[in-house]
């Protein structure tokens, strides 16, 4: 049974794997950068060790660091919340060779998931529906032409090793294509350190729609719903929601079950999320498939009132799936608003600085995660998302009003937020309606 857990990472998921271990009674060890020292997730892990400088390289993505830190303090598991290291199968391969417990699958499955190509081969071949698109990587720019005639336009050009909405650009017509080719390898290279890519026909006015997953080490695998998170800006989520207004049970079925397929294709064990497009025809086609907790899970933990993070752990504690899993039932409807530091009026411009005071909404079916507290200064070295908040209702339309009053009992002084966007989109009355689509926040006036 693992004994002690490090947590490889910051911020509020820091803080919400902190509290999974203390109600499982497993200590936990906290690393952190000099920019992060009067960081919450230091001060409430049962041990803390500073790994470097505020740069992510030279801290949080320091992997033979890490590891001594765990050596050093006898821990015997690491979690890696999501981004940093959570996806990085060199990583989970380094733990697995310096006897560690990664909390995540195996680096094989990271790694055949992570090279997005390898993912969407993978699940023809298993026969999950796929978003028309190319098999094999395109390397050059006649190759990409030739694909989008094939596809017909418009297409999205993807970068294999992609994620965060980065390396992927739109292409209506031929004319943008060699532009749009060389940007997107170019930022893909940047980003990722492979500028490999593969295109997709783009699906107009779809719904992203994701499901939830457990796996344990014996091969069993079971779906908690679906996750709506087509409110979206530059692909980047903002507002996630479940269920989602448009599935409907036999919807929820059919998604769950090439969910389960898609993991048990690859022998998926750990949490992991399978991403789909819907589209108008309500069609569902595989886009991807993330091999770690997400940012918004706390709206499944809502209305099924698991604890996923408790059990992620006790899946890499070795436990079988508890058989209740398989049966659990939906209970009502929960939204979660992500709240970063940045400028709504002035294009969402990041706003760094100190937070001078803070109130946290509280209330029936109110939860908010979140790192930050009266004094905190937010360091620019990472991304601006400041906390979440979730609220749960008996349906979407106390869920939506939960939020309201939520966001306005929130206070957060020093720094500029996303709430008044949030609050605008809340009063729109086709959000309210649950008419949108991938694309509502293109046209969307604020
Ligand atoms: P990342 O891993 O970078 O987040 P994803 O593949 O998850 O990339 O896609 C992010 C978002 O981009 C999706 O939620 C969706 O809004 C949009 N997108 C991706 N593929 C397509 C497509 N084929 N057609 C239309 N939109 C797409």
């Amino acid at each position: 049974m693992i004994k002690k857990i490090l947590i490889a990472n910051r911020g509020e998921i820091a803080l919400r794997i902190i509290r999974a271990c203390k109600e499982l009674g497993i200590p936990t060890v906290a690393v952190y950068s000099t920019a992060d020292s009067l960081s919450l997730h230091v001060r409430f892990a049962d041990e803390a060790v500073c790994i470097g400088q505020a740069k992510s390289s030279a801290s949080y993505l320091k992997q033979s660091q890490i590891i001594s830190v765990a050596e050093i303090t006898n821990a015997d598991a690491i979690h890696p919340g999501y981004g940093f290291l959570a996806e990085n199968s060199e990583f989970a391969q380094m733990c697995e060779d310096n006897h560690l417990i990664f909390i995540g699958p195996p680096p094989k499955i990271i790694k055949q998931m992570g090279d997005k190509a390898e993912a969407r081969a993978t699940m023809i071949k298993a026969g999950v529906p796929v978003i028309p698109g190319t098999e094999d990587v395109i390397t050059n720019i006649q190759d990409a032409k030739k694909m989008a005639d094939h596809i017909t336009y418009p297409v999205i050009l993807k970068a294999v090793a992609g994620g965060g909405g980065r390396g992927m650009r739109i292409v209506r017509e031929p004319g943008q294509m060699e532009e749009a080719f060389s940007t997107a390898r170019e930022e893909a290279r940047i980003a990722f350190g492979n500028p490999a890519m593969y295109m997709e026909k783009l699906l107009e006015e779809a719904r992203h729609i994701e499901v939830q997953i457990l796996g344990d080490n014996y091969g069993n695998i079971a779906y908690l719903g679906e996750r709506e998170c087509s409110i979206q800006r530059r692909h980047q989520k903002l507002i996630e929601e479940s269920p989602s207004p448009v599935v409907d049970e036999n919807l929820r079925e059919k998604i769950g079950k090439f969910a389960v397929k898609a993991a048990k294709a690859v022998g998926y064990s750990s949490a992991g999320t399978v991403e789909f497009l819907l589209d108008k025809n309500k069609n569902v086609y595989f886009m991807e498939m993330n091999t770690r907790i997400q940012v918004e899970h706390p709206v499944t933990e809502m209305v099924t009132g698991i604890d996923l993070l408790k059990e992620q752990i006790n899946i890499a504690n070795g436990l079988h799936l508890p058989k209740w899993l398989k049966k659990f039932k939906l209970r009502g409807h929960a939204l979660e608003c992500r709240i970063n530091a940045e400028d709504p009026y002035k294009n969402f411009r990041p706003s760094p600085g100190k937070i001078v005071a803070f109130h946290a909404p509280g209330g029936p079916g109110t939860r908010m995660d979140t790192h930050v507290y009266a004094g905190y200064e937010i360091p620019s070295s990472y991304d601006s998302l400041l906390g979440k908040l979730i609220t749960h209702g008996k349906d979407r339309a106390e869920a939506i009003s939960r939020m309201e009053r939520a966001l306005e009992e929130t206070i957060i002084e020093g720094v500029s937020t996303s709430i008044p966007f949030h609050q605008a989109i809340l009063k729109d009355p086709e959000f309210r309606a649950g008419n949108f689509h991938i694309d509502f926040l293109k046209d969307f006036k604020f």
